[in-house]
């Protein structure tokens, strides 16, 4: 891999950003199917994309026909189900080793017989993926994930167990968001830039431990929740916000960034840092 620039002279041309979707860009709703993406939100994304050439990314636990119909008519490179998709810059399309047809079906078959008879529990078939969604009755957070466990560990070879806020998933088993950013590294334009990584939820980690080897920016949305990412936006907003402060001066608000994150640019004798912006905070 190309030797990473240093912070203090990066531009939008020399960044690589990877975005995270709910919980990240979007407020989490009561069913994934409820949230929807305000117009000027598209429009900064659009803008920063066209503005680094194109290397921005969307790296989601969503499908990427359910990423474009969010955001749609913007069609962004995009990961989808926690890497087993991958949409390159090109436009390029594709999977990894798909689970089978059996393992998805019994899989589905065991969440679907332990939700029915409780109220408040979803599933969600991603095709390639199920997810099962307790934001509806968090009070059985505990039979949840022990039911997904047993679940999980009849089809182990084909689909793994991945935990988020509110939801239990099985995901095809090897599809990690670090490969999903790896595998966008190894391409133009991403390849020999600053990665920036931004995510919200226990998925996001592997991305942000691979981020942070490469000396990049890993930041967790969270106001307090303990993470190996560098940096804190705090929630929602502040990543709009420090998006919409990427645009109108990238060289401050990476700055920003950088200087709450101890270690990141491999940069020799750093020119000191700019403080922080005030939605920009140092892991405590
Ligand atoms: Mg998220």
């Amino acid at each position: 891999m190309a030797e990473i620039p240093c912070i203090d002279d990066l531009t939008l041309s020399g960044i690589a950003l990877f975005l995270d979707v709910d919980g990240t860009l979007l407020e989490i709703a009561a069913r994934p199917q409820a949230v929807s993406v305000p117009d000027d939100l598209r429009e900064r994304l659009r803008a920063l994309f066209l503005a680094s050439g194109g290397a921005v990314a969307l790296v989601s636990g969503r499908a990427i026909t359910s990423l474009d119909a969010l955001f749609a008519p913007l069609a962004l490179p995009s990961a989808g189900l926690h890497g087993f998709e991958h949409r390159g810059a090109s436009g390029a399309y594709r999977t990894r080793q798909p689970p089978s047809g059996a393992a998805l079906q019994a899989a589905r078959a065991a969440m679907l017989h332990f939700a029915l008879p409780h109220a408040g529990l979803m599933v969600e078939d991603k095709q390639f993926a199920l997810a099962l969604h307790y934001r509806g009755a968090p009070q059985l957070e505990e039979s949840v994930v022990t039911a997904m466990r047993r679940i999980a560990a009849d089809v182990r070879d084909e689909l793994e167990l991945q935990r988020g806020k509110m939801v239990v998933e099985l995901r095809p088993a090897g599809a990690t968001k670090a490969e999903a950013v790896a595998a966008f590294l190894e391409e133009a334009p991403f390849a020999g830039r600053l990665p920036i990584f931004i995510g919200d939820d226990f998925t996001d980690e592997p991305a942000f431990e691979l981020v942070n080897r490469l000396a990049g920016l890993s930041v967790v949305v969270s106001a307090a929740r303990p993470s190996a990412a560098r940096a804190r936006l705090t929630d929602v907003a502040a990543v709009r916000g420090w998006l919409g402060g990427l645009q109108a001066d990238p060289g401050a608000a990476l700055r920003a960034l950088s200087a709450a994150q101890a270690g990141a640019s491999g940069c020799d004798d750093a020119s000191p840092a700019a403080p922080p912006a005030r939605h920009v905070r140092s892991r405590a």
